[in-house]
């Protein structure tokens, strides 16, 4: 089956005793036995749930893995990635990574004894630099938020395997459709299923990926004594979102790649960052890699702080609002908001400048779109 074809129908199976085509939300907590230790898989939500089921694999097909395990949000994803450490180890962190990841490893995992040290993934010999004897996870981010680095995942998996290291890539932006890391060899890929999964500003969610059963087992595990799950609800309508990622994707990376261009000739644009344009550092790896360069672009406007702001209050159709990867255009302003409570100098540090703007090109029209910011430039 083809990768369209599995988007659309891999593992919906009409419903046995209807034969409904959309498949029901089991919503229930608990489900009777057929006798003391006999169940049909079932027998507790928070351990599994048919509409959860039904998303992981359908997930998983989508990923090319051989298992997905599905979670209340990205964060709950990532954090449950992490439960498979122990105090004293160590571990290699995409520097660009999302502030929500970052913030989660500096200020709860730091008190449980996991050390973390941040590189330019982009580049391999900083990895290499930060091995130490206790280093246990590599994790990276491609392409990240809110910079788009691109990393190469055939040198990230070099590192990792000769290292010994556990390998995980957060493909959130890049989505199943333009990456599949589980090729390159990463241990485990995770989404926020809140992004381009699910697509539709709907719901929020995580997944992971793996080929690997002994990680699986200790991931479902994880899963399922924390009890990070999503509800049998959002399931649902997050399987649903998933049917038309195909189509959602192609028209975000056709769309991105006109504002990008239009954004890059702009005279109040000092410069774009997407991985589809020629002039971008992480252009030639993406290309390699990704068989598309998804829909979020960064740019930065000469006039910093004031001309941020000016865009953000007169867009008229973007979107000013946090997330991505829905079929609305969404338009941020880190220095102002997502990366409001980073200090200046650590901010301007890592290229989070005061001019910086992220925007996640929807699936309008993208003449709408260039419309839009070409007048909401305007006065920038
Ligand atoms: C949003 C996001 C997360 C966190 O996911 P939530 O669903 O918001 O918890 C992690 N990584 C990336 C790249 C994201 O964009």
């Amino acid at each position: 089956m083809k990768l369209d074809t599995k988007v659309v129908r891999a593992s919906t199976k009409p419903d046995k005793t209807t034969g409904a085509v959309v498949p029901p939300i089991y919503q229930t907590a608990t489900y009777v036995l057929e006798e003391v230790g006999v169940d049909k898989g079932f027998d507790y939500t928070r351990a599994a749930n048919p509409s959860r089921q039904l998303l992981e694999e359908h997930l998983a097909e989508i990923e090319g893995a051989n298992y997905g395990i599905c979670f209340s949000s990205g964060m709950a994803a990532v954090d449950s990635v992490l439960k498979m450490l122990k105090s004293g180890d160590h571990v290699i962190c995409s520097d660009d990574v999302y502030g929500g990841v970052s913030r989660h490893f500096n200020n709860i995992l730091v008190h449980y004894g996991i050390e973390f040290t941040y590189v330019n993934t982009s580049n391999p010999d900083e990895v290499t630099s930060a091995l130490k004897k206790n280093t246990k996870l590599l994790w990276v981010e491609t392409p990240t938020n809110p910079l788009l680095k691109i990393t190469d995942l055939n040198a990230m998996n070099k590192i990792a395997k000769s290292n010994n290291l556990l390998f995980g890539v957060d493909a959130t932006f890049s989505t199943p459709i333009f990456l599949r890391p589980l090729e390159f060899g990463a241990d485990i890929v995770m989404h926020s299923t809140t992004k381009y999964l699910s697509g539709h500003n709907q719901i929020i969610g995580g997944s992971i990926h793996t080929n690997d059963k002994d990680i699986y087992d200790k991931m479902k595990f994880v899963q399922k004594t924390i009890g990070a799950v999503p509800s049998p609800f959002d399931c649902f309508l997050t399987m649903l979102g998933l049917r038309t990622l195909h189509l959602r994707m192609q028209r975000h990376n056709e769309n991105a790649i006109q504002v990008a261009d239009f954004l890059e000739n702009h005279p109040k644009v000092s410069r774009v960052a997407y991985p589809g344009l020629k002039s971008d550092p992480g252009h030639s790896i993406a290309k390699e890699q990704m068989l598309g360069f998804s829909g979020m672009i960064s740019f930065e406007l000469s006039g910093g702080i004031p001309s941020g702001k000016h865009l953000m209050n007169n867009v008229k159709l973007c979107l000013l609002a946090e997330s991505l990867g829905a079929v609305e255009t969404m338009i941020t302003h880190p220095a102002t908001m997502t990366h409001a409570e980073v200090p200046v100098e650590e901010r301007h540090a890592r290229g989070l400048t005061d001019g910086l703007v992220r925007l996640s090109v929807g699936i309008e029209d993208e003449t709408d779109i260039i419309e839009d910011l070409d007048q909401a430039l305007k006065n920038a």
